[in-house]
């Protein structure tokens, strides 16, 4: 009965809003009281300072789906023979809108920075080739992890060092371990070229940041 309620929670109380459905009345961020069902929470998606989306995503109560922090971890050991091995921890301390606290190592690089993203799909059975598109919920272009216009799954670059570890840290308010921007269950993927954050007009810098092809990929997995 556990796991139904914790599945209805999860499915039901977390959904995306195109703001535009509801013109007929103005709707702002913020926390809503609903007399004894609780509180929602409007968040805009994504948060810039100055410039409102007309994204939002809306959290009934109880919209913690776990009120402890939450950990994933991709291993690039264990899923093909790659020679790059690392892990990639993910912690979120207040889910499902906190921040992601992303740190890793990884051996086997070779010496210059490599693309690093998380696509939308988990299955690495066929050499990294069936893992689809950088996670792109919102339809924005590929960017840099700093601008809020961006994939979700845009991590940007991991710096490869000649016979030495390649460590990697960043703080993302983007993605989640919960909810409609979770990144558990994809694909965290190593490409072959450096990212160029979509500074450029072509195709290829738009949408992967002419990053090459993938070159080891690993599951996002719940951690216990
Ligand atoms: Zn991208």
């Amino acid at each position: 009965m556990n796991l139904v309620y914790r599945f209805l929670q999860i499915f039901m109380v977390s959904f995306i809003v195109n703001i535009k459905l509801f013109w007929a009345f103005p709707v702002e961020n913020g926390v809503y009281p609903l007399n004894r069902l609780g509180r929602l929470l409007i968040k805009p998606f994504p948060a810039i300072e100055n410039l409102q989306s007309d994204l939002y995503e809306v959290f009934m109560e109880p919209y913690g789906y776990e009120l402890k922090p939450i950990s994933a971890v991709a291993s690039f050991s264990s899923q093909c023979d790659s020679p790059i091995k690392g892990d990639m921890m993910f912690m979120q301390m207040q889910p499902p809108t906190g921040p992601v606290f992303i740190q890793g190592n990884v051996t086997g690089l070779s010496a210059k920075k490599h693309g690093l993203h998380i696509h939308e799909f988990g299955d690495v059975r066929n050499n990294c080739q069936d893992l689809g598109a950088h996670f792109n919920p919102y339809f924005l272009p590929h960017g840099s992890p700093s601008s809020p216009i961006r994939h979700i799954g845009d991590l940007g670059n991991i710096e490869g060092k000649e016979d030495d570890v390649a460590n990697f840290k960043l703080v993302d308010s983007l993605m989640s371990l919960v909810g409609p921007r979770s990144v558990v269950g994809r694909a965290l993927v190593i490409t072959s070229e450096e990212d160029d954050l979509g500074k450029y007009s072509t195709p290829e810098s738009m949408t992967i940041g002419s990053s090459g092809k993938p070159i080891a990929c690993a599951i996002i997995s719940y951690m216990n």
